[in-house]
């Protein structure tokens, strides 16, 4: 692999990743630390500081007095002022901030470069809102206070401190895909980002304190899940819990929030459709298709992975989607033109490689992919099986990997090709494949799924509303509905 990491990055990586508490970056108590390393080549990046339940105590605690102190204080135009600031400092930062997501995380520069473009639009983008928070005025109680004697109106008031518990597969953008809704909503926040890749967060933190927001309205404490994470989610200071991560995960942090009825909101796992129509503009559905599912390596919770192709095309899209496959540059992101880099960890190649073995056990006809890499780096071939049925782990399991599922449907009644789509605990994502606009809008409207795209997959953004269905999570994120996930609404009633 032939690749050159910037004079700026080592400098920030020869330094111990912090903790931040209360506007401070310091070490755990127990000086705890843990150490990130490179997924494509195996190498050590740099250490970081692990907190523990006691760090993860004086991080509430910080954001606490911040929420009943100075942020409390700030009118919502000063704090969009502030969420502006930060944009500035993450763009003038752009470049170094994608090089070290590419070294923690794998995902290529091109991608990383656009994900952090993405960061900078979500924080003037919530920005907007955090100016646009309003209530309304409605009629008295008509039986209790004559018409003309009273007055009733709603305040949006923001819920309190919040834990934003993320996962590695996007790291930057899960952390400030919360971060932006939940500071403009007035709260303050304790993140724990993933301990695969607990670097971007730590530089996000630092800027924070740059662009001057009070101490202690942002806490960064890298941690163990089942430790730092449950510590976090138990502390009774915390009024509400966002989540990204697995559905089990998810799970277990729903039980915990309903003992305390703490609120919670939670984007979970998925195994999204990909249906594909006889009538498909091939020269963009083989990209699209291939794509939907090996994007970021295919550890992406809108990967569409199970791929339903009418008989008709059934071959030929094989066939080409195999080209395709064949023709994307795999190696470490910060190698030009690279697709595909590795996947986060040796634990998830090894998961991938299991379903794989499982997938080509089971009888499933493998077109292309089945292979690590030799070498240190954890990197698994895009993969596709073909003739697969609804038995196989294959088909029935997030696999969070590059590994694609592709069945034919025979059928033209959109009730029976729903009803295989719809096959799944999931409902996160899913993409129609056609040139008939009837065709697209009677699939869109019987797939069970949080989000749905026509002739392109996964195409979110800022201001577009995004969560599951089903077993896919609670709540939805960005545009409008993700602000209201921070905010509480208030009824006053003034007897005049
Ligand atoms: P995960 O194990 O659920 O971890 C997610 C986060 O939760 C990490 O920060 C993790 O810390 C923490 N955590 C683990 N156990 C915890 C506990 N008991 N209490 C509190 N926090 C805990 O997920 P993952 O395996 O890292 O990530 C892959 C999964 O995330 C996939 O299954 C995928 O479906 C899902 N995902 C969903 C979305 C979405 O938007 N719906 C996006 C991305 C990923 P550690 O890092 O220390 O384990
Ligand atoms: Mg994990």
């Amino acid at each position: 692999m032939s690749f050159q990491i910037s004079q700026a990055a080592r400098d920030v990586l020869a330094a111990e990743f912090p903790l931040l508490i209360g506007g401070r970056e310091i070490s755990g108590r127990a000086g705890r630390v843990g150490v990130s390393t490179d997924p494509a080549t195996g190498e050590k990046l740099s250490d970081f500081a692990l907190a523990d339940s006691d760090d993860i105590a004086d991080a509430v605690s910080a954001a606490r007095s911040a929420f009943s102190g100075p942020w409390s204080r700030l009118s919502h135009s000063e704090r969009a002022r502030l969420l502006r600031a930060l944009a500035r400092e993450i763009e003038a930062h752009a470049t170094l901030f994608a090089e070290i997501e590419v070294l923690d995380n794998g995902m290529p520069m091109m991608l990383a470069e656009q994900i952090v473009a993405n960061c900078v639009h979500l924080f003037h983008y919530y920005a907007g809102w955090a100016e646009r928070i309003e209530g309304t005025t409605t009629e008295p109680p008509p039986h209790v206070l004559a018409e003309g004697e009273a007055l009733t109106y709603t305040l949006r008031e923001p819920v309190g401190v919040v834990g934003l518990i993320v996962p590695w597969n996007v790291p930057l953008s899960m952390a400030c895909l919360k971060l932006a809704p939940a500071l403009a909503a007035g709260c303050t926040v304790v993140l724990k980002p993933a301990e695969e890749t607990p670097l971007s967060a730590v530089m996000l933190g630092r800027l924070i304190n740059e662009a001057r927001f009070p101490k202690g309205v942002v806490n960064i404490v890298n941690g163990i899940g089942s430790e730092a994470g449950a510590a976090l989610v138990s502390h009774p200071d915390i009024a509400k819990i966002s989540f990204t991560g697995s559905t089990e995960v998810g799970k277990t942090i729903a039980r915990e929030c309903s003992d305390s009825l703490k609120k919670v909101s939670l984007e979970l796992g998925g195994k999204s459709p990909v249906i594909v129509f006889p009538d498909t503009d091939m020269s963009k559905t083989v990209p699209g298709v291939a794509m939907a599912t090996f994007f970021l390596q295919g550890q992406n919770c809108m990967a569409g992975t199970r791929i339903f192709v009418h008989r008709d095309i059934y071959e030929p899209l094989l066939e080409e989607l195999a080209a395709f496959t064949a023709e994307m540059k795999m190696g470490h992101g910060l190698e030009p033109g690279t697709i595909l880099g590795p996947l986060v960890s040796a634990k998830q190649q090894e998961r991938v490689m299991g379903y794989i073995a499982d997938g080509i056990a089971c009888g499933a006809r493998l077109i292309t992919g089945g292979e690590a890499w030799e070498g240190a780096g954890h990197f698994v071939r895009p993969t596709i099986f073909a003739d697969v049925d609804p038995s196989m782990s294959i088909v029935r399991d997030e696999i969070f990997g590059p590994v694609m599922a592709v069945q034919p449907f025979d059928s033209d009644n959109f009730d029976e090709i729903a009803d295989i789509a719809n096959d799944t605990p999931y409902g996160l994502s899913g993409s129609v494949w056609t040139r008939n606009l009837s065709t697209a809008h009677r699939m869109v409207s019987r797939i069970r799924s949080g989000h749905v795209s026509v002739n392109c997959h996964g195409a979110v953004g800022a201001n577009i509303p995004f969560g599951g269905y089903k077993q896919s999570g609670w709540g939805r994120e960005f545009g409008r509905e993700g602000m209201d996930l921070y905010l509480e609404t208030k009824a006053v009633t003034i007897a005049l």
